[in-house]
């Protein structure tokens, strides 16, 4: 399977850094290091059979989250996100 194949839009991390960051997070933004570029979360590219979920820039393809959940617990690397930024729930 290519790695096209495998790839979802960054709708598919919506729910677990939800959990981690208790925010709605589909229109978050994260800004690239690689790159520059600034995208709603939504808008990258996940790619969700790995151990974890990595999203990576859907520019330059620079992984720029990775979360891994084993149990209870969630590791979250920042990769190449430079920031991000949500609004307060409401
Ligand atoms: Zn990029």
């Amino acid at each position: 399977m290519d790695s096209d194949a495998m790839r979802v839009d960054g709708n598919a991390m919506a729910g677990v850094l939800g959990e981690v960051f208790v925010q709605e997070m589909t229109a978050a933004q994260i800004a690239c290091e690689g790159c520059g570029k600034v995208e709603p979360v939504g808008a990258e590219h996940a790619y969700v059979q790995a151990p974890g979920i990595v999203m990576r820039c859907c520019h330059c393809d620079s992984a720029l989250l990775v979360v891994v959940q084993t149990g209870e617990t969630y590791r979250f690397g920042l990769g190449r996100a430079k920031w991000l930024e949500f609004a307060e729930r409401a």
